[in-house]
């Protein structure tokens, strides 16, 4: 399966049929949506007012505006139009309603950057994803062959309770955010932040999972496992110590992937290989293809563990690519190499959740590291669709309510 990024043969089929109209076994078999993605759909088309009796009325007829206005669904709009949710989906930010609607996937956002030790402002990234997309409705991933939500049922679970300048308090919210939806069954994919929002965003999860149950892939230009910055244990710069030390992953599951650059230190890394955590350095990706190494990365995470959270600093992608990020470091990944990762992680594991942090719309242009962001979002969904379209659950049910 980890060779398998591509789309199979039999999802091209099955788009052909429809396109003639012909209804092929495959079509027939296509599971729908538990619940309709957005009862909005259901409106009537707006009824012309041609009653040439009332003034608004001759108004009307006398303006051309008389025929029919079909309306459209909050879901089809163009993104630009109306409330800022992910592709434009539900915003549902109530746990219990989750669960009614046995949610496959929520997105949600942790507008926090408290911890930056550089550049600021992915507080505003949550937003900035959200609304780098062009297209809305029921999308088609042409590299899975798939539609992620005629398959899926994929909501917005809204933004952790955060406000400026209380930084214990903000990871205390985006945990108990993380954790009531993952809680739910559905696989909460976190948009942050900075990148400190890992520590109790995977918390969270291995907390649903049960501790050490799960392993975790970190793509990255920077390792994240400093002791503290200038004091502050819960930085940007300390997420991933601060998981293996608690336990809630064990190091040797902990698989780093595109460092580069002049930071960590090296009794960092001394710290690193003490704990058996594992990297792979930006050189190897370059010397041996991205594929190979993230194939490497995903056997050791699950070397023990059945299931993965993968977290993505976007600053893993070249700055040349994604410049809007607080700490960038030229030498990274191309775009299509990551998105390619998600896919080859997310169609090979089981995924516990995810996260896609560090995006700084302030030092961003033409909104290249947001909409590089939100794809990545969407790369993870599709390729959970194929799954599901293969016959896998996506849904986790716990085992323990919280
Ligand atoms: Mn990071
Ligand atoms: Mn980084």
């Amino acid at each position: 399966m980890l060779g398998s990024v591509g789309a199979p043969r039999w999802t091209t089929n099955a788009n052909r049929r429809r396109h003639t109209g012909e209804p092929g076994p495959a079509h027939r078999a296509r599971p729908r949506p538990a619940v309709e993605v957005d009862p909005v759909a259901k409106r009537p088309v707006e009824p012309s007012d041609t009653d040439a009796r009332t003034p608004a009325g001759r108004f009307a007829i006398g303006n051309g505006w008389d025929g029919p206005a079909e309306l459209f669904s909050d879901f089809d709009l163009p993104t630009y139009v109306g409330p800022t949710t992910f592709m434009n989906l539900p915003w549902i930010t109530d746990p219990a309603e989750l669960r009614r609607r046995e949610v496959d996937v929520a997105v949600l956002g942790a507008p926090f950057d408290d911890a930056v030790s550089h550049r600021p402002g992915a507080r505003f990234g949550p937003r900035a994803i959200r609304e780098a997309q062009y297209t809305s409705g029921s999308i088609h991933s042409l590299q899975l062959q798939v539609e992620p939500f005629e398959l899926l049922t994929v909501v917005d679970a809204g933004d952790a309770n955060i406000v400026p300048a209380r930084l214990e308090r903000g990871h205390a919210v985006i945990y108990r955010k993380v954790r009531e939806v993952a809680a739910s069954g559905a696989i909460p994919i976190v948009l942050g932040g900075d990148h400190s929002i890992t520590w109790p965003s995977a918390t969270a999860v291995a907390d649903i999972r049960e501790p050490a149950s799960i392993g975790i892939v970190h793509f990255d230009a920077h390792a994240d496992t400093a002791a503290e910055d200038w004091g502050q244990l819960a930085g940007h710069g300390t997420p991933m110590r601060r998981l293996v030390e608690s336990g809630a992953v064990a190091g040797r599951n902990f698989v780093q992937v595109g460092l580069r650059g002049y930071w960590p230190p090296v009794e960092v890394f001394d710290w690193m290989q003490a704990q058996g955590l594992r990297w792979h350095l930006m050189r190897e990706i370059e010397e041996r293809g991205a594929e190979a190494v993230v194939a490497d990365a995903i056997a050791e995470a699950l070397d023990g563990p059945d299931a993965i959270y993968l977290s993505i600093d976007i600053d893993v992608v070249d700055p040349g690519l994604a410049p809007g990020t607080g700490t960038p470091e030229p030498g990274g990944l191309l775009s299509r190499e990551l998105l390619r990762a998600i896919r080859q992680v997310v169609g090979s594991v089981e995924l516990a959740g995810m996260d896609i942090v560090e995006v700084s719309p302030p030092y961003d242009h033409a909104e290249t590291t947001a909409m590089l962001a939100n794809r990545a979002a969407l790369e993870a969904i599709s390729a959970l669709a194929l799954k599901r379209a293969a016959g896998h659950l996506v849904r986790f049910e716990p085992r323990v309510e919280p």
